[in-house]
């Protein structure tokens, strides 16, 4: 190696603006590309990439890998730094690998590389290597700006390992308030139905009064009524704890989501005389599917719409993508706060501060059983306008 060399004034300045550069940055892929930027015309390369050690597999993924030079291999080609990223893994220290022959090979033949070891949260993460090919060799200066990008690169990623550990634990704590709601939330919907079955038969048997054959009706209806709610939610728990669990088994057969939607619609309309229902159907093919499961997804939809946006025309579209169909599905009630949107598929989330009863369970089932069809489901929402729910449904057979 070359004697130590001062940077150049230049050169730090450039240093100085990457770094500023990477600390406004939030995502660490756009942080190291203005990192690599700025200090482009100080160290010169080819290609780069990271190679994570992943410790349940004890292999190496690569999760960053950049394109810039003459001559570079594709981005997706990352071959070229496995075996340096390997004895850099092995021996953590930065090493430098030059090639043995002969000049008038192709240039992707003389691959000069430089692999740095990652030290993240304590430990060897990973290696970063870049390449030149064909060189020129790399001076003790340029080994030393190889090394302070990847301290960087290593801060990087230490950084966005704590910033995914902060928002796991952020979820999981608030799935255990959410837990915490449901406990009292669920006592107060059985209780409910329960505290009318029981008065309304006690009422019935009471033996000192006699009622008459419309009152006996009305009574009895509601018993009914509400036995078939305390059915419904007690199935929604168990139906939410065998999704969670993965223990349901799915039926999937090709079946026409046009007709089901309508059949839904039309078991709606029996209960829900003027509810204005306008159904926009483009043809479409059919797509592979549980029957029974999608009929649940669109059932709890309309009761949502009901429950939320009372008096509500609702509008089902229906059309086909490239490779999916999608539905939206759209009431014009009150609409759903931006800040509580990404939440509301979650298990036992419920808005806060509302009024109306439930459980938080029926927007995670749909959720679940879209997602086993290898579908997507999302809600979008302007307040005062109404909220559209989303779903996109996969034309071909599953793999
Ligand atoms: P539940 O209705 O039992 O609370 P869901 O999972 O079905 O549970 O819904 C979660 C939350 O999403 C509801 O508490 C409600 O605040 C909101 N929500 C669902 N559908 C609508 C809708 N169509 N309009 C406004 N808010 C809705």
């Amino acid at each position: 190696m070359e004697a130590e060399a001062p940077l150049d004034t230049r050169t730090l300045a450039r240093i100085h603006s990457a770094l500023q550069a990477v600390l406004r940055t939030e995502d660490w892929k756009e942080g190291l590309d203005s990192l690599l930027a700025c200090l482009r015309a100080d160290f010169v390369y080819d290609n780069v990439a990271i190679y994570m050690l992943d410790s349940r597999t004890n292999g190496v993924d690569v999760n960053y890998a950049r394109a810039v030079g003459r001559g570079k291999h594709a981005e997706a080609d990352v071959s070229w730094g496995e075996g340096i990223a390997e004895h850099v893994l092995a021996k953590n220290q930065i090493l430098i690998e030059t090639p043995q022959s002969h000049d008038d090979s192709p240039r992707l033949e003389l691959p000069h590389l430089i692999g740095l070891p990652l030290q993240i949260g304590g430990r060897l993460g990973g290696a970063m290597v870049f390449v030149r090919f064909a060189g020129p060799l790399y001076t003790e200066e340029h080994i030393r700006l190889a090394s302070l990008i990847s301290l960087w690169t290593a801060s990087l990623l230490e950084r966005k390992t704590l910033k995914d550990a902060r928002s796991e634990l952020e979820s999981v704590q608030r799935q255990m308030r959410l837990q915490d709601d449901f406990v009292s939330t669920i006592s107060h919907e059985l209780r409910t139905p329960l505290g009318f079955i029981k008065g309304y038969s006690t009422s019935l048997l009471r033996q000192d009064t006699t009622w008459d054959e419309n009152t006996q009706r009305e009574f009895l209806t509601i018993i009914d009524e509400e036995t078939d709610r305390l059915t419904q939610l007690i199935d929604n728990m168990l139906e939410s704890a065998r999704l969670q669990s993965k223990t349901i088994q799915f039926k999937f057969q090709p079946l026409r989501l046009d007709a089901l939607i309508g059949d839904v619609a039309q078991r709606v309309q029996v209960h829900e005389v003027s509810l204005e229902i306008k159904l926009d159907f483009a043809e479409i093919p059919p797509i592979p599917g549980d029957s029974m499961r999608l009929s649940q997804v669109f059932e709890n939809l309309f009761v949502n719409a009901i429950k939320y946006a009372p008096g509500s025309p609702l509008r089902i579209h229906l059309e086909r993508g490239r490779n999916n169909v999608r539905v939206a599905f759209s009431d014009k009630g009150p609409g759903i706060p931006d800040g509580y949107l990404p939440f509301i598929f979650e298990r036992f989330y419920r808005v806060p501060g509302q009024t109306i009863t439930g459980t938080g369970l029926g927007l995670y089932i749909c959720k679940q059983i879209i997602l086993a069809h290898h579908g997507k489901i999302w809600a979008e929402s302007v307040m005062g306008q109404g909220a559209t729910f989303f779903i996109e449904l996969p034309l071909d057979p599953l793999p």
